[in-house]
């Protein structure tokens, strides 16, 4: 059985985590990103320390423990009953992060619509991380040469995700908006979909 999907889809900073949480509270929508789930990761953790490694850079993790990682963390939530795959559309962020894990994820998710957090200013998405890095503490948000990685990364290795997906399943949302009017625009298509 495929996970029906949403993709929360967009740049470092265009506030796909933000909307994400909001989403996340709507009774049967499951919110779920990779990023935490490696944040969550102990230091002891071999793939914690591999992501600390990687993420420190403004590179991407490798795909194999990546997909294998998010894939065991939503078996352990659908065991525990906090995700029930028959009830609830998952609300993803940060995975599938390239065209390869996109393969890997196909005949595991059910992907009904992406929404594309567009937002061409750089400065914009560069000022939100640095605003941010203090708010969570987040390394890789505190020094702009691996910000300027994390956006090239996601130029070239992440966007051709999206062409991977087809563009009728893409509805693009202008992430420059107030977090409520990106609220409402995303809810607007959500209400259409579910
Ligand atoms: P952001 O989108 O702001 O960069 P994330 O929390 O989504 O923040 O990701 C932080 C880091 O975690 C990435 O730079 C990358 O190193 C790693 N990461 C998260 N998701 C993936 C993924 N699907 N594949 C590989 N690496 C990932």
């Amino acid at each position: 059985m495929k996970y029906r999907t949403i993709l929360l889809f967009g740049a470092p900073g265009a506030g796909k985590g933000t909307q994400g949480r909001i989403l996340g509270m709507v009774p049967n929508l499951y919110h779920c990103a990779c990023g935490d789930v490696f944040r969550n990761l102990s230091v002891d953790n071999e793939l914690g320390r591999v992501f600390l490694e990687y993420s420190s850079r403004g590179e991407l993790v490798p795909d194999e423990p990546t997909v294998q990682l998010w894939r065991e963390n939503i078996e352990a939530h659908t065991r525990t009953g906090r995700f029930n795959p028959e009830r609830d559309t998952l609300v993803l962020d940060g995975i599938p992060r390239n065209a390869h894990q996109a393969e890997m994820l196909r005949d595991t998710l059910d992907v009904l619509a992406i929404f594309y957090f567009t937002c061409p200013d750089i400065n914009k998405l560069v000022a939100r991380l640095q605003r941010r890095a203090l708010h969570d503490n987040r390394l890789d948000d505190a020094n702009l040469e691996v910000i300027r990685n994390r956006l090239e990364t996601y130029e070239r290795e992440t966007k051709p995700v999206l062409e991977f997906y087809g563009s009728s399943l893409v509805k693009t949302i202008d992430a420059t908006q107030t977090p409520v009017n990106v609220l409402r625009d995303i809810l607007r298509v959500l209400a259409n979909l579910t």
